[in-house]
């Protein structure tokens, strides 16, 4: 049972652990039904908002952002309105979506038409800031700069470690910890005893090249196509983007973002075209085969992710740092990682499916696969895996709940904080 603020049998009636949007989605939502509930939210970043400051497209559209597999277009589009109603969207405009679907499905590509909104890395900071002011206007306790070690079922309630050591008592938990969060994750799975099943991976590469070889970016800003063989596009930058790093433990992985539109564009697209991968008996794990194969990239690229030029992929042969200067190529790698050769280190079928999908995209879009393109390898979306949910609302035992990127529950801005809402609907439901 949950108490209220008066019985102080525990430090917090809930604790959160992440602050990302599935953290936030929770938050909101129980803080406005149950005020008198104590809530904290925890985070080991010294900022509140998870991915949530990460370029921040959103997504309205299913099944963009949500795993097929737990959510139903109905109960999907349900949450979205909510969503939607804290995020204040601005949709984008769309146009000759048509002709561009029509050239796909000749194809057997699809193009989704999907409802978007694009923050950028640089506006998003005052969206975090506004909506950590409201929560904490209701109430909402936060700590920051704390990593949660271990979360103990106790017989009445819950206690939640952190790094220093300190305890704290709740009633129930929420862990959100994203993907960066997929080894904490695994722990309490497995020393909480909490049944799981492998999860999909999404492998790929991001390709970035100048606007004018990837035009459509003018007529829908994140098109989402989807092809043959489980691959598809993800998350695509224009305006002032760039491609970055993402550091996990001993390796990297490269992402993209880009900035709002106030910002001067530097001429660049960016965009990952990532192969979904779910690995069957014999083998267990695709989480681990996801980490070798991002550890094997970083090996050949003496310490960082690899980049080729699709001119010299054609021809078989590596890419050197010659090919990176601006007498030959037109444009200049935003993020400079070791130039060499992608066939080395992606595996064949992978790299395969994904060259197929960028051949029939230059015939959707023509100009992609202009000599000059980069690819950068590896993009790579690892989730913990799956926790063998004990009902709808993401419950893994009595009064812990698991959501968001890391747990498998989302993929995406929208759909962690669907996520989030539908923890707290079942936290309501079972108080
Ligand atoms: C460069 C980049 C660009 C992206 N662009 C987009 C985009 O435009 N649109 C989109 O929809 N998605 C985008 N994404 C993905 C998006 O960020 C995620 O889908 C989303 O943030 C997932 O939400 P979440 O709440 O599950 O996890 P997160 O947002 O990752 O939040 C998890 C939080 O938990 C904290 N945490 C983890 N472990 C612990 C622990 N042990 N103790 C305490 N705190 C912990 C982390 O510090 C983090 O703040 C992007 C991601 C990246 C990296």
């Amino acid at each position: 049972m949950l108490s209220s603020k008066a019985a102080r049998k525990y430090d917090y009636d809930l604790i959160i652990v992440g602050t990302g949007p599935a953290g936030l989605g929770a938050a909101f939502h129980l803080s406005a039904s149950l005020p008198s509930l104590s809530i904290l939210m925890i985070d080991r970043e010294r900022y509140c908002s998870g991915g949530l400051l990460n370029d921040c497209k959103q997504n309205y559209t299913y099944p963009i952002g949500f795993n097929d597999g737990i959510w139903t277009r109905e109960e999907a589009e349900r949450l979205l309105q909510i969503v939607e109603q804290h995020l204040q969207p601005v949709i984008k405009p769309k146009q000759n979506i048509s002709i561009y679907q029509n050239r796909a499905r000749r194809l057997g590509v699809s193009l989704l038409d999907v409802r978007q909104a694009h923050v950028g890395t640089d506006r998003s900071k005052h969206l975090i800031h506004k909506l950590r002011s409201e929560l904490e206007q209701r109430g909402v306790r936060f700590m920051l700069e704390q990593e949660v070690t271990d979360i103990i079922n106790c017989t009445d309630g819950v206690k939640v470690v952190v790094a220093s050591g300190k305890t704290l008592n709740c009633s129930k938990v929420i862990t959100a910890p994203g993907r960066k969060g997929f080894e904490f994750l695994q722990k309490v799975m497995e020393r909480m005893g909490i049944a799981f099943i492998d999860n999909e991976v999404d492998i790929g590469i991001r390709i970035e090249t100048r606007q004018e070889n990837y035009q459509i970016v003018a007529d829908y800003y994140d098109p989402k196509f989807m092809f043959p063989d489980k691959v598809r596009t993800f998350c695509t930058n224009s305006g002032h983007a760039r491609v970055v790093l993402e550091q996990y433990q001993g390796f990297s992985l490269v992402n993209g973002h880009s900035l709002s539109e106030k910002n001067a564009g530097n001429g660049l697209v960016n965009f990952a075209l990532l192969k979904t991968i779910g690995l069957k008996n014999p083998v267990r794990s695709g989480q681990q085969m996801a980490v070798f194969l991002a550890r094997l990239a970083n090996e050949i690229g003496g310490g960082r992710p690899i980049m080729q030029r699709v001119g010299d992929f054609r021809m078989g042969k590596r890419s050197n740092s010659e090919n990176f200067n601006e007498d030959l190529f037109s444009f200049e790698p935003t993020c400079r990682v070791t130039a060499g050769d992608l066939g080395l280190a992606v595996p064949a079928k992978i790299m395969r499916h994904i060259w197929n999908a960028l051949k029939k995209l230059d015939n959707i879009v023509p100009g992609v696969l202009h000599p000059s393109t980069i690819m950068y390898y590896p993009e790579i979306k690892m989730y913990a895996n799956k926790p063998a949910f004990i009902d709808t609302y993401f419950r893994v035992s009595e009064n812990v709940y698991m959501i968001g990127d890391g747990a498998g529950t989302s993929r995406g801005i929208t759909g962690a904080w669907a996520s989030g809402i539908r923890a707290a609907e079942g936290i309501l439901l079972n108080r």
